[in-house]
């Protein structure tokens, strides 16, 4: 199927306005522009079309907007450019310091004036699926049972591809330019990614006391045939269900499979205040001590959530380099609670952001996430000086890429690092006023104001996967009918459904109203 989803090759129409103008003409005329000077897009929300190749084989100067490296630091160059040579940063600074490079001046020049590019987002934890708005205002245990397991049972692999194809392609679109999936029958996950150009790490959902999960035999099947392709681009973790999905065997099993393959874990934790109390009940420990003695956190980890981490256990997660994956959309909507990010982040845990699912946020777009965890750090603490704008960026950027262990080559606008790069376009009515100097209010912007349909350009590697909007590799339009399809099946199978679903929520007596 995954045949039907591929695009032909992008037409002239999808460019922009990549020019082959020489750089240091540019440089004069960027220079002396304003950053107030915000110019509204064309009126057909088109711009001017050039018949030049994007990208010139993964080679290009992208020139005339604001920079933000997101490096860690708080840098940002007014008006900049970024030298891409073969998908990897070559240069990055103002124009005129780029314009010396000596690739500069023999590669298409892309101008994005009135832009801001920042590095491609990392959405580190999310779920495939197509459970979008039908399984609303309800607890966390209650709705995993009654909708969520139920779907698992009437999934199937081709059902699950299509979930795969909307939700990377819909991140995409919104400036995401890596997945950590926790999904099922992930070959077609795979295929999807494949075929988009996004990164993706595939964590697939395994459990044992239930029989509508993946198993740590498929989990290996895919290790041993995804374990990483592209050269990295698509890699495979082990997976886990949240705790009471899995016995205490399967938590050293897994452990045992990811050091074999050299790899990560990925599981759901300490969601919900009931789920750390039920653990304690059963085990005598919090959820992040057993995990430590049971030896996932030997390896690389993250644990999506980790609400209810107490000191002890950040101290764990510190020790171990346990990264955390925060998703305030989720944890709102599910009223699981607000996890104490800043105290986190002061512990040296590395914090990424996620979504979670389209059922439980109810969109995959991760300007609005970052937004969310600003306000919920906000709220949370009654106090308005967290939730700095820069340190959600960080988040959402190269905090996560290092939980998924590829800041190395994604993650900032660094030179060597690989061209992962989105572009904001700043021009349209909500991002007036946009300021210099002392009033500089980009990285505002892009927290509390910007969504995901302002981004108008994604790079992976250098390959221009989103122009204007449009996605170059698949044909959205089919994607979206595909799932469109799939949805209404996975929904007439699990009307069909013999019983009801087991699940921990009613064997262990979880709370019907509250999380
Ligand atoms: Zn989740």
């Amino acid at each position: 199927m995954s045949a039907t989803f591929r695009r032909r090759e992008p037409d002239a129409a999808v460019h922009g306005r990549e020019t082959r103008r020489p750089v240091a003409g540019n440089a004069r005329c960027l220079r002396s522009r304003p950053m107030s000077d915000t110019s509204p897009p064309a009126a057909n929300g088109s711009d001017p079309v050039s018949a030049t190749p994007v990208g010139g084989g993964n080679s290009f100067l992208l020139t005339g907007m604001t920079v933000l490296p997101c490096e860690g630091e708080r840098t940002f160059h007014e008006v900049g450019s970024v030298l891409v040579v073969a998908g990897v940063i070559a240069a990055v600074g103002s124009v005129d310091e780029v314009s010396h490079h000596p690739a500069a001046g023999s590669v298409t020049t892309v101008d994005r004036s009135g832009h801001v590019v920042l590095p491609g987002l990392h959405n580190a934890h999310v779920h495939s699926g197509l459970l979008r708005g039908t399984a609303e205002s309800m607890a966390l245990w209650e709705w995993l049972e009654n909708h969520v397991d139920p779907a698992h049972r009437a999934l199937t692999p081709e059902i699950a591809e299509a979930a795969s194809w909307m939700a990377y392609t819909e991140g995409l679109l919104g400036g995401t330019t890596s997945v950590l999936d926790m999904w099922r029958f992930m070959e077609g996950s795979a295929r999807a990614a494949e075929a988009l150009g996004i990164r993706a790490t595939l964590a697939p959902y395994t459990a044992d006391r239930y029989d509508h999960f993946e198993s740590l035999e498929t989990n290996r099947r895919l290790l041993e045939t995804h374990r990483s392709i592209d050269g990295g681009r698509i890699q495979t973790w082990v997976g886990l269900e949240h705790i009471f999905y899995c016995s205490p065997q399967m938590f050293r099993d897994a452990a045992a499979l990811a050091e074999e393959f050299d790899t990560g874990i990925h599981t759901h934790s300490s969601e919900s205040i009931w789920e750390v109390q039920e653990c304690q009940r059963q085990y005598g420990r919090r959820p992040i001590e057993v995990f430590y003695e049971r030896g996932i956190l030997d390896g690389p980890s993250i644990i999506a959530h980790g609400v209810w981490l107490d000191d002890r256990e950040v101290s764990i997660c510190a020790e171990t380099s346990t990264a955390i994956t925060h998703c305030p959309c989720s944890n709102m909507k599910l009223a699981s609670g607000p996890a104490r990010i800043g105290h986190y982040r002061d512990a040296g845990l590395t914090v990424g952001l996620g979504t979670d699912g389209e059922k439980e946020n109810n969109n995959l777009d991760m300007f609005e996430e970052m937004k969310f965890a600003s306000l919920l750090h906000k709220v949370s603490t009654l106090d308005p000086t967290v939730g700095d704008p820069w340190d959600i960026l960080d988040m959402a950027t190269l905090a996560g890429a290092r939980a998924l262990g590829i800041d190395d080559v994604t993650g900032s606008i660094e030179v060597g690092k690989e061209a992962d790069l989105v572009a904001v376009d700043l021009r349209a009515l909500h991002f007036v006023p946009v300021l210099s100097g002392d009033d500089f209010n980009v990285p505002a912007h892009l927290v509390f104001t910007a969504s995901a349909r302002d981004v108008t350009d994604v790079w992976v590697r250098g390959r221009h996967l989103v122009s204007n909007g449009e996605v170059a590799t698949v044909d959205v339009t089919e994607v979206a009918r595909r799932a469109q399809e799939a949805a209404e099946e996975l929904f007439e199978r699990r009307r069909a459904l013999d019983g009801p679903t087991a699940s921990p929520a009613s064997e262990l007596g979880a709370p019907e109203h509250s999380a």
